[in-house]
């Protein structure tokens, strides 16, 4: 039990900030609702390194990805690819 609640702290510890996530997105387009954010965010904490190798047009083109199995970035990306908020 105790070793859960380090564990649950480590990954507390590594969160994801909002420009963090804001550099993956064109100015012009904005960032995704707050959903979308969330389950992003959600996906960089889980995997904080392949977060960090995110590039914008990972963004563009979600199928083109080395992510699609890891569960947070699957659910991200069937979010983002069908949101109407995300893409409005
Ligand atoms: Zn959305």
């Amino acid at each position: 039990m105790a070793k859960y609640l380090y564990v649950e702290r480590g990954v507390m510890a590594r969160q994801v900030s909002d420009a963090a996530i804001e550099r993956l997105f064109p100015v012009d387009k904005g960032p995704p609702c707050p959903e979308g954010t969330a389950l992003l965010r959600s996906f960089g904490e889980q995997w904080p390194s392949d977060f960090a190798s995110l590039k914008p047009s990972d963004l563009v083109d979600l199928r083109n990805s080395d992510f699609a199995d890891l569960r947070e970035w699957d659910a991200f990306a069937e979010h983002y690819s069908t949101c109407e908020l995300c893409n409005a």
